[in-house]
């Protein structure tokens, strides 16, 4: 704690509240995340669901177009694929109550479909991240959406590099601890603002702040693990503030396991040593 409500990233912080597999576990008692998927960009949703079942979730399915599910199917034997040719069919995946985590982003496209399945995740009340593309179609519509957000009976995360946050928050100014606290409090969202230092904020001005991640996690796709990671967790009934900074850290630590030369790929599979040296 470096003052009040203000934490440095370690896992001091959220190791307490960490998921760790009972000795009696079954797969349906370790949560079902919900991942949906695009069309053009099909690496992001298979680079999340990876990590989502890396850190633990019980079961992933991932939501895409009729015509994507063979590339998506092929490559993810482990991740279950449904075809969600209509919003109303992305809305039929979300009546099943075991999927209790959704991701909506990494790799959707900015169109209209992606926001509608924000949205249908919002009202269903599920724990939710909003990342990427998700984020970007909320663009002058964040009334919109904090009114959602607000009204869900899930946590919601958000989940933006520095782009994403000044496209998403444009009247919010100071440093990033700063923007990413006025943004929790006014999405009632908790907020996860990227960058060489992460601050994982909350509506009620918790913060933390992640002072050590490599930068070669400066490179495609690490982004769609971490969104990946942090639903994943949710999954697992982790709190939404203590998901995220769990995620964020053990994603940097996940990168300083491979060292420069490290792709997005490579993280996923790195969690397990990670997570060996935590349990
Ligand atoms: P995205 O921009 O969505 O792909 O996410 C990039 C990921 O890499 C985030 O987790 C960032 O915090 C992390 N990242 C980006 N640049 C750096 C950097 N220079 N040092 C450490 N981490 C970084
Ligand atoms: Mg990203």
């Amino acid at each position: 704690e470096i003052s009040p409500r203000l934490f440095e990233n370690s896992p001091a912080l959220w190791l307490a509240g960490f998921p760790w597999r009972p000795a009696e576990a079954h797969k349906y008692q370790a949560g079902h995340a919900l991942i949906s998927g695009g069309t053009e960009m099909t690496g992001a949703a298979q680079l999340a669901s990876r990590a989502a079942l890396r850190i633990g979730a019980g079961l992933v399915s991932l939501a895409c177009s009729p015509a994507s599910l063979p590339i998506y199917a092929l490559a993810n034997p482990s991740v279950i694929t449904l075809a969600v040719g209509a919003a109303a069919d992305f809305v039929a995946a979300l009546a099943d109550p075991r999927r209790n985590a959704v991701l909506v982003g990494p790799g959707n496209g900015v169109g209209a479909d992606t926001r509608e399945r924000a949205i249908a995740a919002l009202e269903a009340g599920r724990s939710l991240v909003l990342d990427a593309d998700a984020l970007t179609v909320f663009e002058g519509r964040t009334e919109e959406l904090f009114k959602l957000t607000a009204a869900s009976a899930g946590e919601t995360v958000l989940t933006p590099h520095d782009g994403e946050f000044r496209r998403l928050f444009p009247g919010i100014a100071g440093d990033p601890l700063e923007r990413a606290r006025v943004a929790a409090a006014q999405s009632g969202a908790i907020v996860v603002l990227k960058g060489p230092d992460t601050v994982v904020a909350a509506p009620d001005r918790r913060a933390s702040i992640n002072g050590s991640a490599p930068p070669w996690l400066a490179t495609a796709g690490t982004g769609d693990v971490l969104s990946g990671m942090i639903v994943g967790l949710l999954a697992q009934g982790m709190p939404a503030f203590l998901a995220a900074g769990a995620a964020v850290w053990i994603h940097a630590q996940a990168a300083f396991a491979f060292g420069p030369g490290m792709i997005s790929e490579d993280l996923p599979d790195a969690l397990p040593k990670v997570l060996a040296r935590l349990s």
